[in-house]
């Protein structure tokens, strides 16, 4: 992907949050009924605390209420009758209320008949910090007050409405920053008439109580936003990190090749190097190279290092070439380069100088040594031979000398030349030194 498409997606991310943002009063609404599908719908009075007032259904699908508020009681007690649902999600235990908070509003249907100015209605919610399971009462006693109740009601509040009540904060000691109304565990609703008591007759009809709510609340809902960003921004790292890391192999792997490719063109220069200094034939240096060695050795030489220079050519050897052939002639310089390998000291450089003529160059080797390595020469080319040429003779001659002080190659070999001259003369197969 380019960065301009990078960006393009970017931005229609942005675009994408700001409508869900924006969104978010579209999202559909769910319903909680608490009336008519309340399960557990009690009525109660004060009789129990030595009032006179009276409290009961009077339809028997308990939708219709009545309550007769009448004085008998003394502060701190007061006259009162109410009508409540149990929200306890577990018979066995009244704390395990229902969890409301993803509604935020309550929505109210029903008829009164009577001389109240207004209800009240509450919720029971127990709080795990603050309220005790062995109390009922210290379950957060959480209100609002329907004003003008009457005749016929159907409003709609929003739960954010409702209110602590000041004396279940006082009677519990509740801190203020903790005196917040919560709905996680509602266990019960109640309606009653609170202070000051509307004494009389009243009569509620009861339509219908429910909760409505988005399907998801503000909160999670930008939370789900916040978090699909979070993974975008954690996955696009990710892939970044993935790219950069493939990268990286390919880099290597082009470095790799570039070896690979360098070593290659490396063998093949040496390859190359070595056609240019050695002679194909024979497999020793050819003039080339050991000019190379020529060149260093006579730039490094120690001034009384006796340096000795042999020039071995074969005799007659047109005359071997005519009688047996060249091929033969071929095998034959091969030997004689062979032999002359075979006889010499790694450090002697020994070399093709060109057709069958030979080049010996052996360092610290004084005249006498000189001289014996020339006649150990000469008597091995004599034994070269052929299995399957019994009479095929090769001689070789030697002409000889040890190079001077500061002398230049050129000339040493000019007077081992004429040594060779000599030996030539002489008669073949033998080896002349000159001074
Ligand atoms: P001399 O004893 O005076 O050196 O006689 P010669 O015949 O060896 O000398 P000449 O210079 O007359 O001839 C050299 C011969 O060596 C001629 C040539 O064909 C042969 N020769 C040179 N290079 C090669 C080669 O690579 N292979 C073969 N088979 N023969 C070669
Ligand atoms: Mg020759
Ligand atoms: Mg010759």
């Amino acid at each position: 992907m380019n960065s301009r498409n990078v960006h393009l997606l970017r931005l229609a991310l942005v675009a994408v949050s700001v409508l869900l943002i924006l969104g978010y009063p579209l999202i559909p609404e769910r319903k909680l009924s608490l009336f008519p599908s309340a399960i557990d719908l009690y009525t109660d009075n004060d009789s129990a605390i030595g009032g006179n007032s009276q409290a009961g259904f009077i339809a028997a699908d308990y939708s219709q209420w009545s309550c007769t508020l009448r004085p008998g009681l003394e502060p701190p007690n007061f006259p009162s009758c109410r009508i409540g649902f149990t929200l306890t999600e577990e018979p066995e235990d009244w704390t395990q209320g229902r969890d409301l908070s993803s509604y935020d509003r309550i929505r109210f249907h029903y008829d009164y008949e009577g001389p109240a100015k207004f209800l009240r209605v509450h919720f029971r919610n127990f709080d795990k910090q603050l309220s005790n399971a062995e109390n009922y009462n210290s379950a957060k006693f959480i209100h609002i007050t329907l004003r003008d109740p009457g005749p016929h009601i159907n409003e709609t509040y929003l739960l954010a409405e409702f209110r602590l009540a000041d004396w279940w904060i006082q009677q519990f000691s509740i801190p203020t920053q903790q005196a917040k109304i919560s709905f996680e565990r509602v266990t019960s609703l109640e309606i009653d008439f609170g202070e000051p008591v509307p004494f009389g007759d009243h009569k509620i009809r009861l339509y219908n109580i429910e909760l409505i709510g988005k399907f998801i609340s503000k909160d999670r809902w930008y939370l789900l936003i916040l978090s699909a960003w979070m993974l975008t921004i954690v996955s696009s790292i990710l892939l970044h990190l993935r790219n950069l890391r493939t990268q990286s192999i390919e880099q290597q792997n082009q470095l790799k090749e570039m070896n690979a490719y360098a070593n290659e063109l490396n063998q093949q220069s040496n390859e190359y190097r070595n056609q240019a200094i050695y002679d194909t034939l024979t497999g020793i240096l050819n003039r080339a190279g050991a000019m190379q060695i020529i060149e260093s050795s006579f730039n490094w030489r120690k001034n009384d290092d006796k340096l000795a220079l042999l020039i071995i050519d074969a005799d007659h050897f047109k005359q071997v070439n005519d009688t047996y052939g060249h091929g033969i002639g071929d095998i034959a310089l091969r030997q004689v380069g062979q032999m002359l390998l075979l006889n010499t000291r790694t450090r002697d450089t020994v070399a093709r100088w060109g057709g069958e003529e030979f080049m010996l160059l052996c360092p610290l080797t004084p005249r006498e040594a000189s001289m014996c390595l020339a006649e150990k020469l000469r008597a091995a080319a004599e034994k070269l031979s052929f299995d399957n040429l019994p009479d095929f003779t090769l001689t070789i001659s030697i002409g000889l000398t040890i190079v001077s002080r500061n002398e230049s190659f050129d000339d040493a070999f000019s007077r081992a030349d004429k040594a060779l001259y000599e030996a030539k003369n002489g008669g073949r197969n033998r080896w002349a030194f000159k001074e």
